[in-house]
Formats: structure tokens, C-alpha cells, sequence
């Protein structure tokens, strides 16, 4: 699974609250004024989805929506100063390995010393 910043956490930020710890729920949409929760929340997968207007995503999507962001490296950035943490993207070599640079054929850049026991 991808790092992403906390949904629940994101949501709270854009001022929507989870009720419960119910894997589904509906709340107020993030994205559009409403009245009558439209938007399902599923904590689990880390999605939502307006019934009311359409907006889905994750919450990469939701802080991209918010902040209109068009690249996801801005997204990154700001996630990591509003929520702290890293999020592995735009620094290839860390923990994922450079997996989004370099695809499955990423080789260090020195050759791996061979330990002889
Ligand atoms: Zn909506």
C-alpha cells in the first residue's frame, strides 16, 4: 500500500468530521457545500466518493481537489509540512527504493559487497 496521509486526519482538516470508527459512514462532502451527508467515507480502503457531485478519490485526491494542486509533488510537500511525516514520493531513494523512477530494474549504485562467511 502507498503512503498516504491519514483520511481521517485529511478530512478533519478540511473540516469534516468522522463520526465513529464504522468502516463506512456518510458525511458532509469535502469538496462541495451541503447539508445532508452525500459523501461516503471508507476508512479501511482510505476513499470517499460524493453520491452528490461526483468527487472521489483518496486523500492525495482530496488535498489536490482542496488545494488545487495540479502536481502531485505539491500534494507531497504540503502533506508533509501540514501532517507531518514523509511520504516516500520525490525522494526515490528512500524506503521504496526508486520504484517510481526506475521501475522493478533499479540497481544501486555501487555493486553490493559480497560477504563471505
Ligand atoms: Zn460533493
Amino acid at each position: 500500500m502507498t503512503d498516504k496521509p491519514d483520511l481521517r486526519r485529511v478530512l478533519s482538516f478540511y473540516g469534516v468530521e468522522l463520526h465513529s470508527q464504522r468502516r463506512e459512514q456518510s458525511v458532509n462532502c469535502p469538496v462541495h457545500e451541503e447539508t445532508r451527508p452525500s459523501c461516503s467515507v471508507n476508512e479501511d480502503d482510505g476513499l470517499w466518493h460524493c453520491l452528490a457531485c461526483g468527487a472521489a478519490g483518496d486523500s492525495w485526491s482530496l488535498i489536490m481537489m482542496k488545494e488545487g494542486f495540479d502536481e502531485f509533488r505539491s500534494a507531497v510537500q504540503f502533506a508533509e509540512q501540514e501532517f507531518g511525516g514523509s511520504y516516500a514520493q520525490g525522494k526515490p531513494d528512500r524506503r521504496t527504493g526508486g520504484r517510481r523512477e526506475r521501475g522493478a530494474g533499479f540497481r544501486p549504485a555501487f555493486k553490493r559487497q559480497r560477504i563471505l562467511s
